[in-house]
């Protein structure tokens, strides 16, 4: 079996792993030292640690596990991964230069079970979850490809919002943002992490209590239940009631803000009696809530979906705007490289099958 990667480990985690096996605990703080701010990716690097502590980590770890299958960069900087697990299969990540630094959209599954109707990701059903370890890892990748440029730049801010359902992958979720976080290791500040979920009530207050401090965001796209389930089947199963409850119960119990995410979807969401019913939904939350509408990315298969007007974009905004709702447009980042949720990924699992197709032609009535 392949050996984990010790980037999955959270320090005390690790501390603890350690001191089982006889080594001092000081030891971990030291590996994360070479781990996050040297960024060394071999144990043997790791020169001031002993050569028994060395042989134990080797024998039980890797470092990376993740290797670059594809890399696109786009007229505005933005940079796309493709990352090849160990399995074989492939995730994304996405790099977005921002004014205000450096921000990376990371995976959290293989696929996702939540199959959204204007979603490249949910095309592909779940074949498994990532490890804390492949998740920190892709914002380390992302990190060395800053490295390599040489401009001192670090990642400083994080997006929870590539394939899959972050709170479907709960625990190991919890841990990656742990590593991110910590102060002896790549010291993201949890309010420049953002988690994106489709809306699962329970692991909504699960994250409430979880005291982490990283902001949430909910993917409502529908201001009432018939089209929130025409678009999203999840809303089948937990309703806007529920969710709405859950909602404020993470309101109430971080004193936090919640952003919700509303896709414009053209002629299907985005009518100005849309933007008033969802006025109307959120009104009660006053400033606690801010929606940002995000533009339309339109995926192949779900040619049902057309982008918004500017227009429509525009009567949507001021309506919520005239209503006191907090609301902002969207910019987006790296349209010209399918940069959007899972769209890189779906197009080259298509180009391979093809390819494959090309190699193995079926030959019919031979
Ligand atoms: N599963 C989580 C996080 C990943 S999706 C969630 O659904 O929130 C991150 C965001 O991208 C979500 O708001 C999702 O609705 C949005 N998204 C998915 N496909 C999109 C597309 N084709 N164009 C624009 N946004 C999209
Ligand atoms: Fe999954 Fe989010 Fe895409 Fe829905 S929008 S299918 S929850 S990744």
């Amino acid at each position: 079996m392949n050996k984990p990667s010790i980037y999955g480990l959270t320090l005390d985690q690790l501390s603890a792993w350690l001191g089982e096996r006889g080594h001092k605990k000081f030891r971990a703080s030291q590996v994360w030292d070479y781990l996050y701010r040297q960024r060394v990716t071999e144990f043997n690097n790791m020169t001031e640690v002993n050569p028994a502590c060395i042989a134990l980590l080797t024998e039980h770890f890797a470092i990376q596990t993740l290797t670059e299958h594809v890399k696109q960069e786009s007229a505005d900087g933005t940079v796309k991964f493709l990352f090849r697990l160990e399995d074989g299969n492939l995730i994304e990540t996405v790099l977005m230069r921002q004014k205000y630094g450096q921000s990376v959209c990371v995976t959290t599954q293989v696929g996702c079970n939540i199959g959204c109707s204007f979603c490249a990701s949910g095309l592909i059903k779940k074949s498994r979850d990532l490890t804390a370890g492949e998740i920190v890892e892709q914002i380390m990748k992302v990190q060395f490809h800053l490295d390599a440029a040489a401009q001192d730049q670090l990642v400083t801010h994080i997006v929870v919002m590539g394939i899959g359902e972050p709170f479907d992958n709960f625990e190991n979720m919890v841990d990656f943002l742990n590593i991110v976080k910590d102060r002896k290791g790549l010291v993201i500040a949890p309010k420049r992490i953002t988690v994106s979920t489709s809306g699962l009530p329970d692991k909504i207050r699960e994250f409430a209590d979880s005291d982490l401090q990283v902001n949430l965001a909910l993917s409502l796209h529908a201001p009432n239940n018939e089209l929130r389930t025409r678009i999203m089947k999840i809303n089948r199963a937990y309703p806007l009631e529920q969710l709405m409850s859950a909602v404020e119960y993470y309101l109430t119990k971080t004193n936090r803000r919640i952003m919700l995410e509303y896709i414009l979807l053209r002629d299907v969401n985005d009518h100005q009696e849309h933007a008033q019913q969802l006025a109307d939904l959120i009104a009660h939350m006053n400033k606690s809530a801010s929606v940002n509408l995000i533009p339309y990315n339109p995926v192949d298969e779900h040619s049902q979906y057309q982008r918004s007007s500017q227009e429509s974009i525009i009567t949507f905004y001021d309506t919520l705007k005239k209503n006191g709702v907090n609301c902002t447009v969207r910019l987006e980042h790296g349209t010209d490289i399918d940069a959007a949720c899972g769209q890189l990924r779906s197009k080259q699992i298509k180009k391979a099958a093809q390819a494959e197709k090309e190699e193995n032609p079926v030959v019919v009535g031979s």
